[in-house]
C-alpha cells in the first residue's frame, strides 16, 4: 500500500521535475489544508478521501502546470465537499486559486441530464465558455480521470452514466485541447463500462497474443535502432506499443472488421531532435520497410488543428504484418502527450489551414505566447471564446445556445414561439426574474405560460436580444393586432410627413395614390399602416420613398410643362416676326423680364422686393436675373461703371404667387413684453414669420430683424403701420443695400 504522504512526496518529485521555481511551501500547504478539511472522509474503495485530489494534483503535475493549478487541484473538492468556503481559500490560498476551485466546483454542479447528440457540441462550449480560465478545464479533466479510473467502485448506473458523459464531452474536450494520452485513457475506461463485452473481448486478444506481439516489436524495433544508428541519426528513441482498445473498437466497428482482419494494431514511435532529423528517419524507414500508398500523412508541414505535429507512415515488414510509425522531435511529442500545456517551449508558427474553426482560439491565444515562462503562459491562457455566447438549459436539461445578454424573452421564443406568445413569467435557478433578466452560463430557464396570455407586450422587441426572438414578436403583432397596428402605423406616418413639411392629403391624392403604393410596395395604404405599426417597416423610410416618389413626379410634370411651354415660345416667337401684334411675354416667380421669356428669376437679400415695389432687374452671370427695388441703393446704375449694360426692366406680371418673403427692421425702445406685442401685431394682419432675431443694444434698445411673407407691398404697408403703432416702437423700415 502507498501511504498518503509518499504519494505526497511522488507529486512534488513529479513538480520539481518540470518546474524549478514551484511554490512548493504553498503546495504543501494547500495538500495540508485539504487534507485536514476532508478529515475522516472515505472514498468508496475505502482509502481517505485526500487520496483523490492528490492524484489530481498528480495528473496536473503530469500535463506540467503551474504552481497555482496544482494548489487548485489539491483543493478542488474543498468548497463542494468539506465547509469550507471561497472566501477562505482566497484569503490562503489567493483569489486566483479561488476562483479557478470555484470554477471547477461549478463545472461539477452541471447537471447533464440524457442527451441528443446535437446538444453534445452545446454542452462542450457551455463547459469551455463557464470556465473562463482554461486551467479550470484542465483539472476538471484530471479529476473525472482519477474518478474514471476507480469507477470500479461505483454502482453500475453510475458507472454507465459517467462514462457516457466522459466519452462524449470529456474526452473530445482533452482532444480539442491536445491531450493525446489523457484522451485515449478516458476513452478506454470508458468503453470499459459502456461496451464492457466487448472491451473485454479486445483485452483478451491483446493479452492473448501479448508474448508473440511482444517479440514483434522488439524485433522491429532492433532492426529500426541498428539501420538509424547506421545512419549517423543522434539521440533517436524508438518504442513500439499496441493501438489503445477504444482505437481497435472504433476501426472495427467503422470498418466492419474483425480484430484479426484489422492491420494497423501495431504502432512504432521514432523521437529524434531535429526536423530534418524526422524526415531523414522516414527515409530510412521507407528503405527497410514497404511502405503502403496512400498512408503517408505530413503533420509536421501541416499540424493539426490542436498542433499535433508527426510525420505518419504505415509500412508492411517481412512478415507481412503491416505497422504504423509515427516519427516527431521531443518538442512535438512533448505537445502531443500534455496538449497545449505543455506548449510554452514551442516557437514555430502554425502554418497550414484545418479548416476547422473550432480550434481557431487556441492558435490565436498560442500566437501570442512566444516568450513567455510555463507560470506566465498558463495564467494568460484565458478562455476569451464563445464570448458572445451564452449557454442554458431548459428544465429537461438540454441546452439552448442564445446570443450573450440573452434575456428570458429570448429563451421563450427559442423554444417555440407559442411559448413565448403565451410567457406570464419566468424562472431562473427557480426563483422569479423580471423579463430583462440577462442569463447566465448554467442558469436553468423555467418558462410559465397561460393561455389567458395577453401576448408579449412592445417593449419586449427592445428587450430582447436575439433577431429570432424579435422577428417572432413583430409577427405577432402583425397576426394579432392588425387594427390597433393600423391606427399607430398611420399616426407615426403623419408626424413623420409632418417633418418633412407634407400632410397626408398629398399623398392620397387619387392621382398619385397609386404610384405611391407601388414605390413603398404595398397593396394599400392600411398595409403599409400595419406593417409600420408592428415594426415591419419604418414609418422614416416610408416617408422618404413617399418625398421622392412625389418630388420625382413634380419634376415629370415640370419637364412636361417646359415642353409645352418651349412649344408656346416658339409659336410666340413665330408671331413675334409679325410687327403689328402685341408681345407675348412669359413670367417666372411673377416677374416679366423684358425680352426674354422663361428666364431664371430670384429677388435680391437685400431689399427683398414684393409685388406693388418699383423694380429693376440685373443681369447675373450665371444665376439669370436677380430683380431689385428702385429703391434699393445696389440697384443703382451709377454704382459700378461696368455693369450698367447689364440693367434690365423687369415688371411684375399678373400670375403673381400667393406671398413673398422680404424683411423688416424695426427699432424700439426695449420693455417687457415687446416681442409679444410685435407678434400680436403680425398675427392680426394673418403674416407668417420664417424668422426673426433680436439683438439688444447697450443703450437700451432693440433691434428686431423679421422675415414675414406677404402678399403685396399694399399689405407690408399695413404690417408696417401696425407694427409703427405699438408702443415704444421708433422705427419700422425695409432694409436695403
Ligand atoms: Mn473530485
Amino acid at each position: 500500500m502507498v501511504t498518503v504522504e509518499e504519494r505526497y512526496e511522488h507529486l512534488e518529485k513529479t513538480i520539481r521535475g518540470y518546474n524549478i521555481s514551484a511554490d512548493l511551501g504553498q503546495i504543501r500547504a494547500a495538500y495540508e489544508y485539504a487534507r485536514e478539511h476532508h478529515g475522516e472522509q472515505m472514498r468508496r474503495d475505502g482509502s481517505p478521501y485526500i487520496t483523490h485530489p492528490l492524484q489530481v494534483a498528480q495528473i496536473v503535475a503530469e500535463m506540467r502546470l503551474d504552481s497555482e493549478s496544482i494548489i487548485a487541484a489539491l483543493l478542488h473538492d474543498c468548497i463542494e465537499d468539506t465547509d469550507c468556503c471561497y472566501e477562505d481559500i482566497a484569503k490562503r490560498f489567493g483569489v486566483t486559486v479561488a476562483d479557478v476551485v470555484d470554477g471547477v466546483t461549478k463545472l461539477t454542479r452541471v447537471k447533464y441530464s440524457t442527451m441528443e447528440e446535437e446538444q453534445m457540441e452545446n454542452l462542450r462550449k457551455m463547459l469551455f465558455a463557464m470556465s473562463r480560465d482554461i486551467r479550470v478545464i484542465l483539472i476538471k479533466i484530471a479529476d473525472r480521470l482519477h474518478n474514471m479510473r476507480t469507477m470500479e467502485y461505483q454502482t453500475p448506473a453510475k458507472q454507465k452514466k459517467k462514462s457516457f458523459e466522459t466519452m462524449e464531452i470529456y474526452a473530445p474536450i482533452a482532444h480539442r485541447l491536445g491531450l493525446a494520452k489523457i484522451k485515449w485513457e478516458l476513452e478506454d475506461l470508458s468503453l470499459k463500462y459502456l461496451d464492457p463485452v466487448a472491451y473485454e473481448d479486445i483485452r483478451q486478444k491483446l493479452a492473448a497474443g501479448s508474448a508473440q506481439h511482444g517479440k514483434f516489436m522488439s524485433h522491429i524495433q532492433e532492426e529500426i535502432n541498428a539501420r538509424l544508428a547506421e545512419e549517423g541519426i543522434p539521440h533517436a528513441t524508438v518504442y513500439g506499443r499496441m493501438k489503445h482498445p477504444y482505437s481497435i473498437y472504433r476501426k472495427m466497428y467503422l470498418q466492419e472488421k474483425t480484430m484479426e482482419e484489422l492491420y494497423d494494431l501495431f504502432a512504432f514511435r521514432v523521437l529524434v531532435d531535429t526536423v530534418p532529423d524526422c524526415y531523414n528517419v522516414l527515409g530510412v524507414i521507407h528503405d527497410i520497410y514497404k511502405p503502403i500508398l496512400g498512408r503517408f500523412k505530413d503533420y509536421i508541414a501541416t499540424p493539426k488543428p490542436n498542433m499535433y505535429q508527426s510525420l505518419h507512415t504505415t509500412v508492411i515488414g517481412e512478415e507481412g504484418i503491416p505497422f504504423e510509425v509515427q516519427i516527431r522531435t521531443y518538442d512535438m511529442h512533448a505537445i502531443a502527450e500534455y496538449g497545449v500545456a505543455a506548449h510554452w517551449k514551442y516557437k514555430q508558427g502554425i502554418r497550414g489551414e484545418s479548416g476547422e474553426a473550432s480550434y481557431e482560439w487556441i492558435r490565436r491565444l498560442l500566437e501570442n505566447q512566444e516568450d513567455t515562462d510555463a507560470e506566465e503562459f498558463i495564467s494568460s491562457l484565458k478562455v476569451d471564446l464563445f464570448a458572445d455566447e451564452v449557454f442554458v438549459f431548459t428544465p429537461r436539461g438540454d441546452v439552448v445556445n442564445l446570443p450573450a445578454g440573452a434575456t428570458p424573452i429570448d429563451f421563450a421564443y427559442s423554444i417555440h414561439s407559442a411559448i413565448g406568445n403565451t410567457m406570464v413569467g419566468a424562472k431562473v435557478n427557480g426563483r422569479m426574474v423580471g423579463y430583462d433578466y440577462q442569463l447566465h452560463n448554467g442558469d436553468v430557464v423555467e418558462i410559465n405560460t397561460s393561455k389567458a396570455a395577453h401576448g408579449p407586450s412592445r417593449d419586449w422587441m427592445t428587450i430582447a436580444k436575439s433577431s429570432e426572438a424579435r422577428s417572432k414578436i413583430r409577427q405577432w403583432f402583425k397576426r394579432e393586432r392588425r387594427e390597433e397596428n393600423i391606427a399607430r402605423g398611420r399616426a407615426s406616418f403623419e408626424s413623420e410627413l409632418k417633418h418633412v413639411g407634407l400632410n397626408l392629403s398629398q399623398v392620397t391624392a387619387p392621382d398619385v395614390l397609386s404610384s405611391i403604393l407601388k414605390r413603398v410596395s404595398f397593396q394599400s395604404l392600411d398595409e403599409m399602416y400595419a406593417a409600420i405599426g408592428y415594426g415591419g417597416y419604418t414609418a422614416l423610410k416610408a416617408v422618404n420613398r413617399v418625398r421622392d416618389e412625389l418630388l420625382q413626379m413634380s419634376r415629370a410634370a415640370a419637364l412636361e410643362k417646359a415642353a409645352q411651354e418651349a412649344a408656346a415660345a416658339k409659336a410666340a416667337q413665330e408671331a413675334a416676326k409679325q410687327p403689328s401684334l402685341p408681345r407675348k411675354v412669359k413670367s417666372e416667380k411673377g416677374i416679366v423680364v423684358e425680352g426674354l421669356s422663361n428666364c431664371l428669376v430670384k429677388f435680391s437679400k437685400c431689399c427683398t422686393p414684393v409685388p406693388g415695389d418699383e423694380i429693376t432687374g440685373f443681369i447675373t452671370r450665371g444665376y439669370g436675373v436677380s430683380v431689385h427695388r428702385k429703391d434699393c441703393p445696389n440697384a443703382d446704375p451709377a454704382r459700378n461703371a461696368a455693369d450698367q449694360g447689364r440693367w434690365i426692366k423687369v415688371s411684375w406680371g399678373e400670375d403673381v404667387y400667393e406671398s413673398y418673403s422680404t424683411s423688416l427692421e424695426v427699432v424700439a425702445k426695449d420693455r417687457n413684453n415687446l416681442l409679444m406685442d410685435i407678434s400680436a401685431a403680425l398675427s392680426t394682419c394673418k403674416v407668417s414669420v420664417s424668422n426673426l432675431n433680436v439683438h439688444a443694444t447697450a443703450d437700451g434698445f432693440a433691434i428686431f430683424h423679421l422675415t414675414i411673407s406677404v402678399a403685396d407691398s399694399k399689405q407690408l404697408e399695413q404690417v408696417m403701420r401696425k407694427i409703427q403703432q405699438i408702443s415704444s416702437v421708433m422705427k419700422v423700415n425695409r432694409p436695403a443695400g
